[in-house]
This record gives C-alpha cells, sequence and structure tokens, in this order.
C-alpha cells in the first residue's frame, strides 16, 4: 500500500487526488494532508481518510479544525504554518508526495519533498517555473523521483519511451529518437473572441472552462493563455527540451492531450476524456494502471478534432512567457508574481481582463534583477517583484 502525503488537498487537484485514492482504497493509505484556510472542506476529508497528520498554512484555521476534530474524537494531528507544511512534505513514512499547493506557496514544500528523496507528484507547476534550474539540481541530488500531473505534461510522459520516463529532465530527446514534443492546448473559453472583445470579460466568464473544471487561478490563466505559456516551461525543463523542441498546437476538443513526434514519422498521442484523474492516476500507479474513475471516450460521440495555430496577437501572455523564459530565471520569477497579482486583482474586478497582460508586460520592461544563485534569492525576487505589481495595480485603481 502507498503512503500519501496531499499538499492543497482542498483544491482541484487534491480533490481529485482524493478521488483516485476512494476508488483504489486497497492501494493508497493517506498519510498527511494540507491546505490553507478550508476549514470545511478539510474537516470533511479527515472525516472520510482519517490522515495521521494536518497542516493548514494559516494558523487561525488550525487553531478551529483543531478544536472541530476534537469534537468529533478525529485523531489526526493539526499543525500549522509553512515550517510546518516542508516538514509533512518530507515525512519518513510517506511514499508519495501530491504538490498541489497553488503559486509561489508551493515552492518550498515541494523542494522540501523533494531533498527527502520523496516520489513527487508535480501540479504546482510553479516550482519548476520560478526554480527550474535550482530544482532539477535538487532532484539529481536527493535522487528523488517526479512524475507530472498536469494533463499535457501527463500525456507526453506517458508516450515517452521508459527509459526517458525514468530520467525526466535528464534524457535527451534527440537520443531517444524525438523529434519534438506538440504540446496541446484547448484556447480556453475566449478562444473564438476578437481581441476588442477580451477587455470587457467577467472573471465568472473567464473561470468557466470549456473542457476542464478547475480552481480559479489556473482557469484566468488558461483564458489568457498564459498557462499555456507557464506550461511550455514546465515543459522545456521536464523533458530536457530546447526551444526548437517543442510546439504549441491549439485543439479545442481537449480530445488528444499531447504528442510526441519520433524521427521515423510516428506521432504518439494520449487520448481521453479531459479528465485530470487519468493523469493522477497514472502518476499514482506508474507503471501500472489503476482504475481512476473517468469515463472513456466515445468516438462515436466526437464530430469533430480541429487544430489551430496559437495566435500570439490574441493571446500576447502566451508569447511573454515563451520570451520570459528566453530572459532568464529571475524573468520568469518576475512574470510568475506579477502574474499572480494581476490574476488575483482581476478575480476581485479591481482590474479588467486585459490589463493583466498590460501590467505583466510592463513590469518585465520596467525591472531588472540578477540571475539567482539559490532559494533566498528567488524569494527576494518574487517579493519585490508583487511589490510593483501590487503598486502599479493601486495606481491604477485609485
Ligand atoms: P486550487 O485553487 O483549486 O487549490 C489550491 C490548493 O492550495 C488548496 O488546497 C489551497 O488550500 C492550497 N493552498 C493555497 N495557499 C496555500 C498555502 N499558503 N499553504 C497551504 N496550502 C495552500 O488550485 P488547483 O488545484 O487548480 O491547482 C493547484 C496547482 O496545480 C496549481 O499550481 C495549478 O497550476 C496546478 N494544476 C492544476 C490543474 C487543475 O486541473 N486544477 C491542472 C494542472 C496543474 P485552501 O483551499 O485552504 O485555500
Amino acid at each position: 500500500m502507498k503512503k500519501i502525503t496531499i499538499l492543497g488537498s482542498t483544491g482541484s487537484i487534491g480533490i481529485s487526488t482524493l478521488s483516485v485514492i476512494k476508488k483504489n482504497p486497497n492501494l493508497f493509505k493517506v498519510i498527511a494532508l494540507v491546505a490553507n484556510t478550508n476549514i470545511a472542506t478539510m474537516l470533511e476529508q479527515c472525516e472520510l481518510f482519517s490522515p495521521d497528520w494536518v497542516a493548514m498554512g494559516d494558523e487561525k484555521s488550525a487553531n478551529i479544525l483543531r478544536k472541530k476534530l476534537k469534537r468529533r474524537k478525529i485523531k489526526t494531528q493539526v499543525l500549522s504554518g509553512e515550517k510546518d507544511i516542508c516538514k509533512l512534505a518530507s515525512l519518513k513514512e510517506t511514499d508519495q508526495v501530491i504538490s498541489a499547493i497553488i503559486g509561489i506557496a508551493g515552492l518550498l514544500p515541494t523542494l522540501s519533498a523533494i531533498k527527502a528523496g520523496k516520489t513527487i507528484l508535480l501540479a504546482n507547476k510553479e516550482s519548476l517555473i520560478t526554480c527550474g534550474y535550482l530544482f532539477m539540481k535538487a532532484l539529481a541530488l536527493s535522487g528523488a523521483k517526479i512524475f507530472p500531473i498536469d494533463s499535457e505534461h501527463n500525456a507526453i510522459f506517458q508516450v515517452l519511451p521508459i527509459e526517458m520516463q525514468k530520467n525526466l529532465g535528464v534524457s535527451s530527446l534527440k537520443q531517444n529518437s524525438i523529434k519534438h514534443i506538440v504540446l496541446t492546448g484547448s484556447g480556453g473559453p475566449f478562444y473564438k473572441l476578437s481581441s476588442s472583445d477580451l477587455s470587457n470579460v467577467t472573471p465568472v466568464q473567464a473561470c468557466s472552462h470549456p473542457n476542464w473544471l478547475m480552481g480559479k487561478k489556473i482557469s484566468v490563466d488558461s483564458a489568457t493563455m498564459m498557462n499555456k505559456g507557464l506550461e511550455y516551461v514546465e515543459a522545456r525543463w521536464l523533458f530536457n527540451a530546447s526551444e526548437s523542441e517543442i510546439k504549441i498546437l491549439i485543439h479545442p476538443e481537449s480530445v488528444i492531450h499531447s504528442m510526441v513526434q519520433y524521427c521515423d514519422g510516428s506521432l504518439l498521442a494520449q487520448l481521453s476524456i479531459p479528465d485530470i484523474r487519468i493523469s493522477i492516476s497514472y502518476a499514482m500507479s506508474w507503471p501500472n494502471r489503476i482504475y481512476s474513475g473517468a469515463k472513456y471516450l466515445d468516438f462515436y460521440a466526437i464530430n469533430n478534432l480541429s487544430f489551430f495555430e496559437p495566435n500570439f496577437i490574441q493571446f500576447p501572455c502566451l508569447k511573454l512567457a515563451i520570451d520570459s523564459f528566453a530572459q532568464g530565471q529571475s524573468s520568469m520569477i518576475v512574470l510568475n508574481a506579477v502574474n499572480e497579482i494581476a490574476v488575483s486583482a482581476f478575480l476581485d474586478s479591481r482590474i479588467s481582463f486585459t490589463k493583466i497582460y498590460e501590467i505583466n508586460f510592463e513590469i518585465l520592461m520596467s525591472s531588472c534583477f540578477s540571475e539567482p544563485n539559490c532559494i533566498e534569492d528567488i524569494l527576494e525576487i518574487d517579493r519585490k517583484a508583487r511589490i510593483l505589481a501590487k503598486n502599479k495595480i493601486s495606481s491604477l485603481v485609485f
């Protein structure tokens, strides 16, 4: 039985992971759960899965949860704060750590799991985006294993040769007869809108993804297509890919979740209905497969599969992420931080949808940071970029 810790258990990925565990109770045991403030969902999860440990990022929420658990005679120990979350990420008894905290808050816990040599199922793309080189170096040093959960990266992973699966981020695509990777994307809810229509879209519309049910932040990133840009960066690191080895393809139906073009002309793809439990269950059970709870694809019900080139003018965030990666790690840290602040301001209806790109672009152009050498440097650049973004938004709003 594999012992599991879920970082971000109350979020969209965390809930899907628990759904897979519920369907396979003989294969997995929940050891620890981590969230921030969502007491109600965490309480329910403790009742259902009886973890030994829980940590809430927010101390007040941890105190309330502790009392509620005691009243219900549930024996789970409750911790709080980032240090305790890092402790749970590196627990001796855990086999697999699901890294699904949203945003930069996932960085230190994920690194803690890596340093402890755990098997990490990575959803938190921000840790790889902000910390790429150091992240991969820490993986190599500790011998920790990594499995991508993001559906596109998981799809690519599924059709890679086994030796590449075992050596993610290190093996060469070329030496494994791979010409390039095709990273697909639906184009998000606004794919068919013109650039001028985009300025009036609302947070509710932006969070209504046509194919995937996800958390609010990643849903907005999908709508701006920043998410595809961040996934491009994630793929560069995970698959040790050069710029020319990744192509982006818009595929609105989200049936093909990404592909690998081999040198002989064969193109291997992973297809399924869009249900993240397929990626999660594959990562949890690799190299075997288990029941995920997802429905099977019905080819008779698919009318059409369509493919388009990405439109960088309509979705400039995609190009911005690709260019920022080429600029260097500090640009990626700034972009990630500013984007988190701008998306949050959009979700609070403080700025319009199109301002997300403008704020990202302006701060990237006007700021200059040295390349980071350690985690402290990364966190400092992140902190300063957030201040710049907040000041910029305040100057726009007031
Ligand atoms: P959600 O917003 O749905 O969930 C975020 C989770 O992180 C919640 O459990 C939240 O707790 C927790 N959290 C937030 N801040 C903290 C903190 N400071 N300390 C501890 N826990 C914290 O996000 P998603 O599940 O959508 O996404 C999670 C990650 O997975 C993101 O990096 C995203 O890019 C990536 N991803 C998501 C996909 C999806 O289908 N949703 C697909 C591919 C990647 P609380 O509920 O208490 O706030």
